[in-house]
């Protein structure tokens, strides 16, 4: 591991979070049932509840799709080196620790530009012996910082998954199409994009609901279909592995994720509706609850 994240001035990095607005990763975080979190965040995840009251599925099935697309990328495919763009929160199972269970050498090298995930970085820079880890403080928008640090842990000639996962709603098109091409240029053949992405064609008048209270609140929140997503890998020179772009609970199923233990049902009526997120389980889903698009592709 890398010590350059864990070598921040904490009295700097105090300064740069600001615990009066919410942050995308801490909202999320709040979706997965975690405790990085504060009061804001936890206001506009409520927002956000009462707009879709089940749009924490949305959060928990992009988290499994990406569970699953690096066990299958590890398992099949042999693919030990990632890139994770957008990492989030450190939370149960991050990219290395499904990674390493299949192939123990595996290095990850993980990318955020909120100030909140590079506090939590140590959680992540939890690597096994025989593999590394490391945790790049960068914005997707600056992709040549993220190429240049990225290549003192990853091997550049070897296949790297680059993972964009529920990151590119929160870009423009006019940043967001050139600079994941360019991001993909730079990466050999055999390497892989995992990517999911939130869109308006499964149940547009949620997620329209939901978008509204993200952008009062100042985040950037781009919608996208199956062709504006499907471009990302087309664009890239990336053939689309099959299913190819579908709802996110239909990319490979594998019933694998984890149930959460249940409390005592009186304990659970005393909960709100945002701690509740924590105790659901993600198989009592329908398509009526996804908006998240999840696609895997490969270089040629
Ligand atoms: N990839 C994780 C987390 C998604 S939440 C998962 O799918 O489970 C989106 C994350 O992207 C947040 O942590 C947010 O801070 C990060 N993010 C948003 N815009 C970014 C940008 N321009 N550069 C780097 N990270 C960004």
């Amino acid at each position: 591991m890398s010590g350059d994240a864990l070598s921040q001035d904490p009295a700097e990095l105090r300064r740069r979070i600001d615990t009066t607005k919410a942050h995308p990763a801490r909202v999320y975080d709040v979706f997965l049932g975690g405790k990085d979190n504060y009061p804001v965040d936890r206001a506009a995840a409520a927002a956000a509840l009462s707009a879709n009251p089940r749009g924490y599925l949305d959060v928990r099935h992009n988290r499994d799709f990406m569970r699953r697309a690096v066990n299958t990328l590890a398992k099949e495919d042999g693919i030990r080196q990632f890139l994770d763009i957008g990492t989030g929160l450190p939370t149960a199972e991050n990219v290395h620790q499904i990674a390493q269970r299949v192939i123990p050498d595996s290095r990850v090298v993980y990318v955020d530009n909120d100030p909140v995930v590079l506090a939590h970085a140590r959680a992540l820079l939890t690597s096994g012996p025989e593999g590394v880890t490391d945790y790049i403080d960068a914005d997707f928008k600056n992709p040549a910082q993220i190429l240049e640090q990225a290549a003192k842990i990853l091997d550049f000639d070897q296949p790297i998954a680059l993972c964009l996962v529920a990151i590119l709603h929160f870009v423009e098109d006019e940043e967001a199409y050139p600079i994941v091409r360019g991001l993909v240029d730079a990466l050999p053949s055999g390497s892989r994009l995992v990517l999911s992405h939130l869109t308006e064609d499964l149940n547009p008048e949620n997620i329209r609901a939901v978008q509204r209270t993200y952008t009062e609140r100042g985040f950037t929140f781009v919608l996208r279909s199956r062709a504006e997503v499907e471009r990302f890998f087309t664009d890239s020179g990336l053939e689309l592995v099959e299913p190819g772009v579908v709802p996110a609970h239909h990319w490979h199923p594998d019933d694998a994720a984890p149930v959460p233990e249940q409390p005592e049902a009186e304990y659970l009526a005393t909960l709100d509706a945002i701690d509740k997120v924590r105790y659901h389980d993600i198989n009592d889903v329908t398509d009526a609850d996804i908006n998240v698009y999840a696609a895997l592709g490969r270089k040629a």
